[in-house]
């Protein structure tokens, strides 16, 4: 078992994916842990936007790396009450030659890894951070991408699955976020057979890669959907993936945001399994 799924198997007070100051997160280090600390949670995994290759104001710097790792032992060694503490990173994939399995970053002392996709290189090999607001996203698949909405989306998976075989990291991120944006560029799309071929790919590569698949729940409640999407979780339970609740949280009084949700969801499509369950003392 692995570090994630012996914490996914013990409880359902966790969560192995937040932001802070070291990148585009809104509160230090510590408060997110208290937050976390004052719902209940028992593992709290901090993961800061990865340094990159490419321009981008959401990820930490290289130079900040160290400063980081030294602030989660400094709040670990606090003599008050907090989670379990974990130095993980959310990794951007940019490429063969930058992503979650290069030196650099199998190298960082880190528990764990996630690898996310958030840029999609458009048709002149140039990097553009699709995640982000929709307005953004619509101006860049007009100007960067040629207004080719399903070029963006396939090359998006395309990622994914590059990364999936390239490997080095433990949670996929979000895997279908780039549905969120695409979706108001055409709200059909995720019923296009194509797209669920895409969808069928992830799966496959995840379960061969050996990855923990993460079920987002930052914007369930602002924008009414998991990521992956909760009609894609069949498929997961198909494959018999291993799954982490998270909620990707920028914000303290976000930290538990839409997890319950998500777990009762899970039940009801019979994917969630835990200790907690069976002794009836989840949440
Ligand atoms: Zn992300
Ligand atoms: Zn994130």
């Amino acid at each position: 078992m692995s570090l994630i799924t012996e914490i996914t198997a013990a409880t359902d007070r966790y969560n192995l994916h937040s932001h802070t100051q070291f990148c585009d997160g809104h509160a230090p280090m510590e408060t997110m842990a208290r937050a976390a600390s004052d719902c209940g949670m028992l593992h709290y995994g901090f993961s800061p936007h990865s340094p990159i290759c490419v321009e981008s104001g959401a990820n930490m710097s290289h130079e900040n790396v160290n400063a980081y790792l030294d602030e989660v032992n400094r709040l670990k060694s606090l003599p008050v009450e907090l989670p379990q503490l974990y130095a993980a990173m959310e990794i951007d994939f940019i490429s063969v030659d930058f992503g979650p399995h290069i030196d650099m970053f199998q190298r960082m002392p880190l528990d764990y890894r996630i690898g996310s996709v958030h840029f999609v290189p458009n048709q002149d090999g140039i990097s553009v951070d699709c995640d982000g607001s929709a307005d953004r996203f619509l101006r860049y698949l007009k100007d960067a991408f040629g207004g080719d909405l399903r070029y963006v989306v396939e090359k998006y998976f395309e990622q994914v699955l590059t990364m999936l075989e390239r490997g080095g990291f433990d949670m996929l991120g979000h895997f279908d976020k780039i549905a969120q944006n695409a979706s108001v560029a055409d709200p059909e799309i995720e019923n296009q057979p194509w797209y669920e071929a895409l969808i069928d790919d992830v799966a496959s590569h995840a379960k061969t890669a050996g990855v923990v698949v993460e079920i987002n729940t930052k914007y369930i409640n602002d924008k009414g959907r998991f990521f992956p999407h909760d009609r894609w979780w069949q498929k997961l339970k198909d494959a018999e993936m291993p799954i982490a609740v998270n909620s990707d949280a920028h914000w303290p009084e976000k930290v538990d945001e839409g997890r319950r949700q998500a777990f009762e969801k899970l039940r009801q499509t019979g994917l969630h399994h835990n200790a907690a369950d069976v002794n009836g003392q989840s949440h």
